[in-house]
């Protein structure tokens, strides 16, 4: 019987990848998107002509009434037991000392809070004492929580490190609930990201500068969370698994 998946703004890159993909490994996929609908409808159309299931799902993650719905829309597919909480926001290169409150507060409104909002209300429906089936969650963080970013997105960093200590905690939470929690951090991947950052060709520029040479492809970050996401990784949980290409 398949199974029921939540990829937070899966309507482009590395959601997008891991949509595709856990459709085809047989995952019934709620592609969350905030605006872009034309894009979520055009991986839904992408899913079911390739025989997958999926249906799209608007949502801002920073909005707690949006969450809730979203879930809600998922709890009428059947039970969730799967969640990849990857919606995520970058801004332009800055120091902290030139940064506003405003970007302050929407970088930990959209990366932190929402990530803690989704989170909670995936661990409500999989944990197995609210009458869940169990389950996998995995959360898109960064290398930026190592490297702290300085001089460019230290606040990416530190809403990045806040989903790295959530994945520990919330995995010594749930562990004995039948829920995995695990994280993925990428290293440069070449997706429109860097666009909204104002660096549109950061992916390719770094990327060089990188032990494996060059920037990472969505779908190489996409295979990992689908391992972890599935019961061939049945035995991890609480681990940041850097997809960085080294660096
Ligand atoms: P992307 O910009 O292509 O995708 C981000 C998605 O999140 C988009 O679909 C966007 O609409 C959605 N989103 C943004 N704010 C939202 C909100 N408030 N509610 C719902 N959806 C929202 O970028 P990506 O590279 O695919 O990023 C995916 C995740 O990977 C992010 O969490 C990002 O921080 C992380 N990441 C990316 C890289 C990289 O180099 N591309 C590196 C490390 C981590």
């Amino acid at each position: 019987m398949s199974k029921n998946l939540l990829i937070t703004g899966a309507s482009r890159g590395i959601g997008r990848a891991t949509a595709l993909l856990a459709a085809a490994q047989g995952w019934t996929v709620g592609v969350n998107y905030r605006e872009d609908r034309a894009a979520a409808d055009a991986v839904v159309a992408q899913i079911q002509a390739a025989g997958g299931q999926a249906v799209a799902l608007q949502g801002d993650v920073a909005i707690e009434a949006d969450v809730q719905r979203l879930f809600e829309a998922m709890d009428a597919l059947g039970p969730l037991q799967g969640l990849v909480v990857n919606a995520g926001i970058v801004a332009p290169p800055l120091p902290l000392l030139d940064m506003s409150g405003e970007r302050l507060r929407r970088m930990f409104e959209v990366n932190v809070l929402g990530s803690y909002l989704t989170a909670r209300e995936g661990a409500r429906r999989m944990a197995r004492s609210r009458g869940g089936a169990g389950g996998s969650m995995v959360l898109v963080s960064s290398v930026a929580a190592s490297l702290g970013s300085p001089f460019e997105y230290v606040d990416y960093a530190g809403a990045k490190g806040a989903m790295d200590v959530l994945t520990r905690g919330l995995a010594k939470e749930l562990g004995g609930e039948g829920v995995r929690v695990n994280a993925v951090r990428p290293g440069l991947i070449d997706t429109d990201i860097h666009a909204s950052g104002g660096q549109p060709d950061r992916a390719e520029r770094l990327g060089k500068g990188t032990p494996l040479g060059r920037a990472g492809r969505a779908e190489e970050v996409a295979e990992a969370i689908v391992w972890l996401l599935d019961d061939k990784a049945s035995y991890a949980t609480g681990a940041l698994l850097d997809i960085a290409g080294g660096r």
